[in-house]
C-alpha cells in the first residue's frame, strides 16, 4: 500500500509537453492575437494585398483574410481557431472574414488587460456573450427598412469587392454584372447559390467579363467532325459509357471460322452503330455523357450530325440538367423523349490551344455563368475571389435577412447599443460587456488607420456624427477617408455578414479564453 501511495501517478507520456493555467492563455491569446494582426491591414477599400510564397515557390496575391490565414500554414492550435473563424465566415456568408478575424482577435486583446485586473475568464466569457447577443439586436435595428432594388445590391456588390484587384475594371461594372446574374436566376427573392457559376479563362483583359446564360464546359467535342455550333437542338444527358457492353459481361466468343468473326465484329459494331442510331431516331442533337465514349460511337454520332461531349463531370452535369432540363440516363436503349431537354444553343470557342463550350439552355433556364477574363492566373484568381465574394453577398442581401449601413456604421451603432444596455448590468461583468464594444469599436478603427487617417480621431468624430445623426460611417473615396452617411455613399452591407461575424468571432475568443490546460503531444 505504501508503496503505492508513493508512486508517482503519470497520466502523460514522456515527451508530452503541458502548459497550465496564465501561461496557457498567454500563449493562447498571443497566438490568435498575431493571426488576427496578420490580415488586419487588408481590412477595407484601402486596405493593402498580401503575397503569400509557399513552400514549393506558389505565389499567391490577395486581400481576402480567409485566402490568406488558409495559405498561412498556422500551427498554434489557438490561432488555428482564428483561422477556423474565417472559413466558417467564407463557407456561412461568403464574406467579412477580414471583419471576424480583426473582431475575434480584438476580442482576445480586450480580454487580456480584463485577465490582468484579475477578471475571472468565465466572468469575460459570461459577458462575451451577452454583449454578443446585444450585438445581434443593434444588427436587428441596424437593418435598412428600404426595398432591395438593383442600385441597392449593386452597391452591396460593389462594397464586397472595393479593395480587391480587379484588373482594368471597375468593381462598379463588375457589381452590375453579379446583381444581373443573380436577378436571372432569382425565384422570387429565393437564390440558389448553384445556380450562378464562375468559369475562368486567362488571355485577355478582365474587362472582358461577361456574364453569359447557361452553362460553359471546358471541353472539347469527342470527335473533330462534330458540329461545332447547335441552334435550338434536343439534349440528352448520359451517365452511362458508350462503348460495347458485352465484352464487360466476360462472353466468350469460341471463333472457330473467318466468317465466325466477321459476325463477333460485326455485332460488336452493331451495338456500337446502335447508340448512334437510337440517339439519332430520338432526334437528339447534344450528348452529354458523364463517361467515355468509344472512338467509334464518337465517329458514328459525327456521321449522325451530333455533338458529344464524354467524362463530364458530375458537377456539370448537375448544371447541365439544370439549364437544359434534361434528365440523367443510365441507359440509352429505353430512351423516352421526355427526359430529353433543350438548348437555345451549344457553341464551341477556342480559346488559344483549349477548346470551350458554352451550352445556353434558352428561355426558362436558371442557370448563368460569369465567364471571367483576366490577363495571367494571378489576376484571375483574385477577379474570381472578388466576384465570389460579391455574389456571396448578393444572395445574402436578398435571401437572408436585409442590409446594413456599411463603412463601420452598423459597428459603432453596434458598440453604441452595448455600451447603453452594461450600464444595467451588475457586477464585474459589465467590464466585459463594454469591453466587447471597444473590441468591436477597432474595426471602424482599423478601416481609418487603413485609409492613412488618425485612428483616434476618426473614431471620436464617427461617434460624434452617429449621435447627432444617427449613421455615420467612414467613407474611403479615393485617396483619403471622411465621415459621411454610408447609405448615401452606397456603402452598404448584408446583415448576414455583420450577424456570422459577431457570432463566429465571439465563438472563437470564447472558447480561446475557457482553455486554461494544454497537453500537446510531441
Ligand atoms: P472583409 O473580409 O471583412 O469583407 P474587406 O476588406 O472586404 O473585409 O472590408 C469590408 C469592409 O469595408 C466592410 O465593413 C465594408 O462596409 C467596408 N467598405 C467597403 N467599401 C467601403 C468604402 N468605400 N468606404 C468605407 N468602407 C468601405
Ligand atoms: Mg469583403
Amino acid at each position: 500500500m505504501a508503496s503505492r501511495q508513493q508512486q508517482p501517478l503519470f497520466i502523460l507520456s514522456e515527451g508530452n509537453e503541458r502548459t497550465k493555467g496564465q501561461a496557457a492563455q498567454d500563449s493562447n491569446i498571443r497566438a490568435g492575437k498575431a493571426v488576427a494582426n496578420a490580415v488586419r491591414t487588408t481590412l477595407g477599400p484601402k486596405g493593402m494585398d498580401k503575397m503569400l510564397v509557399g513552400s514549393s515557390g506558389d505565389v499567391v496575391i490577395t486581400n481576402d483574410g480567409a485566402t490568406i490565414l488558409e495559405e498561412m500554414d498556422i500551427e498554434h492550435p489557438a490561432a488555428q481557431m482564428i483561422t477556423e473563424v474565417a472559413q466558417t465566415q467564407e463557407i456561412e456568408v461568403g464574406d467579412g472574414t477580414t471583419t471576424a478575424a480583426v473582431l475575434a482577435g480584438e476580442l482576445l486583446s480586450e480580454a487580456e488587460s480584463l485577465l490582468d485586473s484579475d477578471l475571472h475568464p468565465t466572468v469575460i466569457v459570461e459577458g462575451y456573450h451577452e454583449a454578443a447577443r446585444l450585438a445581434q439586436e443593434a444588427i436587428d435595428e441596424q437593418v435598412l427598412d428600404i426595398d432591395l432594388d438593383d442600385e441597392i445590391l449593386e452597391a452591396v456588390a460593389e462594397s464586397s469587392m472595393t479593395g480587391k484587384g480587379t484588373g482594368d475594371v471597375t468593381a462598379e461594372v463588375l457589381a452590375a454584372r453579379v446583381v444581373e446574374a443573380v436577378r436571372q436566376v432569382a425565384d422570387g427573392e429565393h437564390v440558389d447559390r448553384e445556380d450562378v457559376r464562375i468559369h475562368t479563362q486567362t488571355g485577355a483583359a478582365s474587362s472582358a467579363t461577361e456574364l453569359v446564360d447557361g452553362v460553359v464546359l471546358d471541353e472539347e467535342p469527342a470527335n473533330a467532325n462534330m458540329p461545332r455550333r447547335v441552334d435550338n437542338g434536343s439534349v440528352a444527358l448520359l451517365e452511362t459509357k458508350l462503348d460495347v457492353r458485352t465484352s464487360e459481361t466476360d462472353t466468350e466468343y469460341s471463333i472457330s471460322s473467318v466468317d465466325q468473326l466477321d459476325a463477333a465484329i460485326e455485332a460488336e459494331d452493331s451495338e456500337l452503330r446502335g447508340y448512334a442510331k437510337t440517339l439519332s431516331e430520338a432526334d437528339v442533337d447534344v450528348v452529354f455523357c458523364t463517361k467515355d465514349i468509344d472512338d467509334r460511337v464518337a465517329g458514328y454520332l459525327a456521321d449522325a450530325g451530333i455533338l458529344a461531349f464524354s467524362n463530364v463531370s458530375s458537377k456539370k452535369s448537375k448544371a447541365l440538367a439544370k439549364a437544359t432540363g434534361a434528365k440523367h440516363l443510365g441507359t440509352v436503349a429505353d430512351l423516352d423523349t421526355d427526359d430529353l431537354g433543350t438548348v437555345e444553343s451549344v457553341s464551341i470557342e477556342t480559346y488559344g490551344d483549349d477548346d470551350v463550350a458554352f451550352v445556353d439552355g434558352g428561355t426558362g433556364s436558371n442557370y448563368v455563368t460569369l465567364f471571367v477574363r483576366g490577363s495571367t492566373d494571378h489576376v484571375i484568381d483574385e477577379l474570381e475571389r472578388a466576384l465570389n465574394d460579391a455574389i456571396d453577398v448578393t444572395i445574402a442581401a436578398l435571401d437572408n435577412g436585409g442590409v446594413v449601413p456599411g463603412a463601420g456604421g452598423t459597428e459603432v451603432a453596434i458598440a453604441d447599443y452595448i455600451r447603453s444596455h452594461a450600464a444595467s448590468v451588475e457586477g464585474r461583468k459589465q467590464l466585459a460587456i463594454e469591453a466587447f464594444a471597444d473590441a468591436v469599436d477597432a474595426l471602424p478603427r482599423t478601416l481609418a488607420e487603413n485609409t492613412g487617417m488618425d485612428s483616434i480621431d476618426a473614431l471620436v468624430d464617427l461617434r460624434g456624427c452617429y449621435d447627432a445623426e444617427g449613421i455615420a460611417g467612414i467613407i474611403v473615396d479615393g485617396r483619403s477617408g471622411e465621415i459621411a452617411d454610408p447609405v448615401e455613399e452606397g456603402v452598404i452591407d448584408p446583415a448576414a455578414v455583420k450577424r456570422e461575424a459577431i457570432e463566429s468571432a465571439t465563438e472563437a475568443a470564447t472558447m480561446i479564453l475557457r482553455i486554461d490546460d494544454v497537453i500537446s503531444s510531441e
